[in-house]
């Protein structure tokens, strides 16, 4: 096969499996071991039809921006967390919506998927970012500097038809609650679209979105990480410690209380 082939089936794949994440009512039972010893506790229509309307929104958002921009000139940034897993998903299922009827994309087209790394990180982060980019078969390409430079070096000497970066972010981060849905960076930035299609969802709905879809995602979410940075101001998260012991945590999916504002208690300060 192709490798634009091989990229079009993986959102076929994608489209699939979000398909039938938005025509099933509850959590069908993952198989993997930790689902056995920390169920997934949700029997909660409510949150399941909160997370469709949300993948419905973010689906037609992102069908319009592509359409907008014009698929060539964007790109992702992805850091192997749940939310740009998530984003990555709901972005290969819109391009299979927009192109399994027409033929209209290049057939050297390539989705990038850009991460710029500037700190030690854990070898679980990196394992995940290589074989989720394998899997979904989007286009790595690695950076090592800061945001900024990053962004830089990727327009000015590795992508000189990129516009826009598709970026996971949620209004519940540090500073962004004031963002829209796109917008161009701020001026001390390199100037460029960044297209938040995930900016509306909460902690809750990010995680009955993977674990619905029975997705992949980075071990280090089982072993109580909730947000995941360098290795050097990244700790599991106190809210998930097992009372009673010395050194065990509930995996990430089981921060339910106050959850939005508790999932960077596990991010020291620099
Ligand atoms: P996360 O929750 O892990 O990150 C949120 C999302 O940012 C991720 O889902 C991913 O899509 C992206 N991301 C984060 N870290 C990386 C990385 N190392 N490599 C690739 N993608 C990553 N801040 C401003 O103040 N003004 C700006 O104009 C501005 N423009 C930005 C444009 C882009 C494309 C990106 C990625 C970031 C930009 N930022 C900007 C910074 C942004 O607001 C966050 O501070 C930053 O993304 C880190 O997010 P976080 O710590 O919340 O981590
Ligand atoms: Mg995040």
């Amino acid at each position: 096969m192709s490798g634009l082939n091989k990229f079009l089936s993986s959102c076929k794949g994608a489209y699939d499996t979000v398909q039938h994440f938005l025509k099933t009512l509850g959590v069908p039972h993952p198989h993997r071991e930790i689902f056995r010893v920390h169920p997934y506790i949700t029997s909660n229509p409510q949150l399941r039809a909160q997370t469709q309307a949300q993948v419905t929104a973010s689906l037609a958002h992102i069908k319009n921006s592509i359409t907008r921009h014009g698929l060539e000139h964007i790109a992702l940034s992805y850091n192997g967390g749940k939310d740009c897993l998530l984003m990555l998903v709901l972005v290969m299922a819109a391009l299979h919506e927009l192109y399994s009827k027409t033929v209209s994309i290049p057939h050297d087209y390539t989705l990038d998927s850009i991460f710029i790394n500037s700190e030690e990180l854990f070898p679980e982060l990196l394992d995940f970012i290589k074989s989720s980019n394998e899997h979904y078969n989007a286009n790595p390409i690695v950076i090592r500097s800061n945001l900024k430079q990053g962004f830089e070096r990727y327009f000015n000497e590795i992508n000189h038809s990129a516009k826009c970066i598709i970026v996971g972010v949620r209004s519940s981060d540090p500073y962004s609650s004031g963002l829209a849905t796109e917008q161009y960076t701020d001026p001390d930035w390199p100037r460029f679209i960044r297209i938040h299609p995930i900016l509306d969802w909460n902690y809750a709905q990010v995680w009955e979105f993977l674990i619905g879809c029975n997705l992949d995602y980075c071990s280090l979410y089982d072993e109580g990480y909730t947000s995941l940075g360098g290795t050097s101001n990244t700790i599991r998260n106190p809210f998930l410690k097992i009372e009673g012991t010395e050194d065990r945590y509930s995996p990430a999916y089981m921060l339910q209380d106050d959850a939005d504002a508790r999932e960077r208690a596990g991010r020291l300060k620099k």
